[in-house]
Order: structure tokens, then C-alpha cells, then sequence
């Protein structure tokens, strides 16, 4: 048995009942096999095991009341991965799935997507199994304020610095900093979203959605071609989604279905983003409205059938799973020539080998939707040096930082001879980063 076999195999007794979390080590680890081998003092030095255990896991309890004066218990989590390159940093995910299994994979896929933004961040993933949907904002007020009281002390801005996730958009930050400032007394940079009157950095709202078209521009770039007269499907319609939407659309591309969890809509005439930013930006309602809207779309019930609507490039930037075997075989036999993962691990491992079986490019979520991180982490340089950066100076940075990561997966692939496997490419360059820090340290 190899060191990773061995790793893996440990990995999946050790921590039972984690599926999510199984998948993700298995999808990182196998990639870095020939990495471990070429390096024979990482077994050693027991890097491996190190690397797949979270320094630290926070689990806590959340009592709120309702506005009818109901008490509710949820369970919050803080999962302090890695911080051998910089102080812990990822989102916080509010969604009733959320359980230590989604938060873990979330974690271990953020150690490396935060080293290939070049930017000095550490991996870390928290949340909640609240579900915000339905609730009032004073009820997500008392949630966020209740979850805080027990975060505070475990976070700060220069020993873990979270965000948002699904769930999680600037009015939840906002309660969470107003409750984090209340009780330290410090107005700091210990979380990242927030809003541009009290510290936030402008593009942060539109990154993760803008740095994935980024990305996905640069790898059509250097294969001759563009956004211009492509079609586009967009899973989701949330913040990645319909900031994906919109930089898609200023490039040229028609984007024509979007979805959120109870169905789907295709607009043949493409997308029409205001109607979708009015519905669920402003009225937090259903994608399901807009087909009453406007003329020539349809919805449908039901998330799946959006993979069966032909299209150039797949952009899932909803959640985990999206993409299973069955779905990527149709895009494939459709024509879809790119997928990019806005979302994390969107994608099966099953529906990752169909994609590059069939020569998909396909670039995985860790390089992919680091535009998010990155421009936290660049809210984070502005919030210490007490500056603020136009939107065409974070803009470009962002820009250059994915530019970049795509050249760096590329490159890694082709240095250990897989040219093309992004996958490969992304968890290699992420990984030599992080192996060498950790191995500076010590066995910490
Ligand atoms: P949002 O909460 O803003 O939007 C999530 C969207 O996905 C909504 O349309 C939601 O539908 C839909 N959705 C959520 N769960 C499911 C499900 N189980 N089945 C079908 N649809 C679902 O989240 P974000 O846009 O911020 O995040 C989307 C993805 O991008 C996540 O995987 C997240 O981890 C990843 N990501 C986000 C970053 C960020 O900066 N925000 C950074 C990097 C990655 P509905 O409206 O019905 O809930």
C-alpha cells in the first residue's frame, strides 16, 4: 500500500459518517501522489497526516428565539484547518445541511485554494445548520448575534478571519461584526464581506462570480477562442451566480438558464440579470417568478434537467454534488467544451472523469472560484493598512491573481506530465506551497 493509500484508508476509519469529507481527501490526495513520492522526507515527517487533521474543530451551540417567542437550538461550527501559510480564513455557511462532514471538505479545499491565490491565508470553514430562508430579518439578526457570542473568542484578525457562504451575504456579516465589535471593542478587520461603510472592499461582492469568468476567459484565451457568442448554463442564482452572469454577459456570452433549489428557468433570448437581482437580490423570492415575468422563458421543477440544456461552457456556482455522471455525459454529449466550478466540489468525482475522458476543460473550484478569497484577502490588506482601493484597482488585481492561478495549474500539470488536469494542476501547485511551510515548522 502507498503513503497516500495508506493515509486515505486511516482517514476513512478515523472519521466515520463524513462522506463529503471522504470524497474531498480522496479527490485531493490521490492527485498528490506523485508529489509525495518525488519528496520521500513528507512521509517522514508524517505531512500527510498532519495535512488531512484540522488543527482545531470549534462545535457550539446556537439558541435564538423566534418572533413568536419560540425557543430554537442550532449547532455551530468552526473548523480551524491549516494556518502553517497565513491566519485561518473561509466562509461561513448557513444551510439546514451543514454538518461537520460539509464543513471539514469545505475546510480542506480551502488550505489549498487560499495558497494559490499567492496571498499569505491559512484554510478554514465554519457555519450553522440555520436555515435562513423564510426567517425575518430580525430573527437573522438574533441568529447572527447568538452565533458570535460564541465565535468571538476563537477568531480575530490575525488568527482566523471568516466570510460568507451560501446563506451568508452582507446583511448576515453585518450582524456578525456589529455583535463582534460589541463585545471586544475593537473595530478590526476579523471578517471579510462586509459592507463599504465600515471597512468592506469594493468588489467583493461581484469576486468570486467576476474571478471565475477570469479564469475561464484566460483558458479559452489561450486555446484561440472567447466569451463572444458562447452559451453559457449557470447553476444557482445566488452571489457567485449572478455575478458569474454578469461579467459573462458584458464579455458576450448569452447565458440562458440559472436556477435555485426548487427549479429552473431557461430564457432562450438570455438571461434577462435585472429581473434576476430584483427577485433574488431585493425580494429574496424564487427563480420560479420570472418566467411569469418575462416572455419566451420557462421554469421548471426541479434542479437536474438544467444539464440537459445544450450550452459551450457549464458554470455550476450553486452547491456540492450538482454534477453527478449522468448529467456530465449529457453536457458532453451536448457539445459543453468548458466547465468551470463556481460552486465547491459541484462536481462528482465519477462526473470529473467523463469531463476529462472527453476532453472538457475543466477547472476545479479550488482555482476556479478563488477569486472570492483572494479579494477577501486583499479587504484584508486594506482593512490593516487603513486604505480603500477603487474598484478598478481590485478590479485588476483580482484579475491578474486568476490570470495567474491559471498558469500556475497549467504549469504544475505539465511539470509532472499531465498536461491539462487542472485538478492535478490545482492541488499540486496549492499543495508544494503548504508542504513547505509546514515542513519550515516543525512537527506543530
Ligand atoms: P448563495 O446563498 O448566495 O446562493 C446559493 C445558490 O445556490 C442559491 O441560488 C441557492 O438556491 C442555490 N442552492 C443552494 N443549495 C442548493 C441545493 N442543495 N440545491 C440546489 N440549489 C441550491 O451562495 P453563494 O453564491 O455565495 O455560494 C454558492 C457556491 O459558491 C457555494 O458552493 C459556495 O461554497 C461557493 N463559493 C462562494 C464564495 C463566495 O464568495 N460567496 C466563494 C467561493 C465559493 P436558493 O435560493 O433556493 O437557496
Amino acid at each position: 500500500m502507498t503513503y497516500v493509500e495508506r493515509v486515505l484508508k486511516d482517514l476513512k476509519k478515523r472519521n466515520p459518517g463524513e462522506p463529503e469529507f471522504h470524497q474531498a481527501a480522496t479527490e485531493i490526495l490521490t492527485t498528490l501522489a506523485p508529489v509525495v513520492e518525488k519528496h520521500p522526507e513528507y512521509e517522514k515527517a508524517g505531512l500527510l497526516e498532519r495535512f488531512v487533521e484540522p488543527e482545531r474543530v470549534v462545535m457550539f451551540r446556537v439558541p435564538w428565539v423566534d418572533d413568536k417567542g419560540k425557543v430554537h437550538v442550532n449547532k455551530g461550527y468552526r473548523v480551524q484547518f491549516n494556518s502553517a501559510i497565513g491566519p485561518y480564513k473561509g466562509g461561513l455557511r448557513f444551510h439546514p445541511s451543514v454538518n461537520l462532514s460539509i464543513i471539514k471538505f469545505l475546510g480542506l479545499e480551502q488550505i489549498l485554494k487560499n495558497s494559490l491565490t499567492g496571498l499569505p491565508i491559512g484554510g478554514g470553514k465554519g457555519g450553522s445548520d440555520f436555515d435562513p430562508k423564510g426567517k425575518s430579518d430580525r430573527e437573522i439578526m438574533a441568529f447572527c448575534q447568538s452565533f458570535m457570542t460564541e465565535l468571538y473568542r476563537h477568531i480575530g484578525a490575525d488568527t482566523d478571519v471568516p466570510a460568507g457562504d451560501i446563506g451568508v451575504g452582507g446583511r448576515e456579516i453585518g450582524f456578525l461584526f456589529g455583535q463582534y465589535k460589541k463585545i471586544r471593542n475593537e473595530h478590526v478587520g476579523v471578517l471579510t464581506g462586509r459592507g463599504l461603510s465600515y471597512g468592506g472592499s469594493l468588489v467583493r461582492t461581484e469576486a468570486t462570480g467576476y474571478g471565475l469568468i477570469y479564469i475561464t476567459e484566460e483558458a479559452l484565451k489561450v486555446r484561440g477562442e472567447s466569451f463572444e457568442g458562447k452559451t453559457v448554463v449557470i447553476s444557482g442564482s445566488g452571489n457567485v451566480a449572478i455575478y458569474a452572469c454578469q461579467k459573462a454577459q458584458s464579455l458576450g456570452a448569452k447565458v440562458v438558464a440559472m436556477y435555485d433549489s426548487n427549479g429552473y428557468i431557461y430564457d432562450p433570448n438570455g438571461i434577462n440579470l435585472d429581473v434576476v437581482k430584483d427577485i433574488k437580490e431585493v425580494k429574496r423570492g424564487r427563480i420560479k417568478e420570472y418566467a411569469e415575468r418575462v416572455p419566451g422563458s420557462t421554469y421548471t421543477e426541479g434542479c437536474k434537467g438544467i444539464w440537459t440544456i445544450p450550452c459551450d461552457i457549464a458554470l455550476p456556482c450553486a452547491t456540492q454534488n450538482e454534477i453527478d455522471a449522468q448529467a456530465a455525459q449529457t453536457l458532453v454529449d451536448n457539445g459543453c467544451k468548458y466547465v468551470g466550478e463556481g460552486a465547491n466540489m459541484p462536481s462528482t468525482l465519477e462526473a470529473i472523469d467523463i469531463f476529462q475522458k472527453n476532453g472538457v476543460v475543466f477547472l476545479p473550484a479550488k482555482a476556479a472560484n478563488a477569486g472570492g478569497v483572494a479579494t477577501s484577502a486583499l479587504e484584508m490588506a486594506q482593512s490593516s493598512g487603513r486604505m480603500f482601493w477603487s474598484f478598478e484597482e481590485v478590479d485588476a488585481q483580482l484579475k491578474n491573481i486568476m490570470v495567474n492561478i491559471y498558469h500556475n495549474i497549467d504549469e504544475a500539470a505539465r511539470e509532472y506530465g499531465y498536461e491539462g488536469n487542472y485538478v492535478m494542476g490545482a492541488n499540486i501547485a496549492g499543495f508544494k506551497k503548504v508542504a513547505d511551510a509546514m515542513m519550515a515548522q516543525g512537527i506543530v
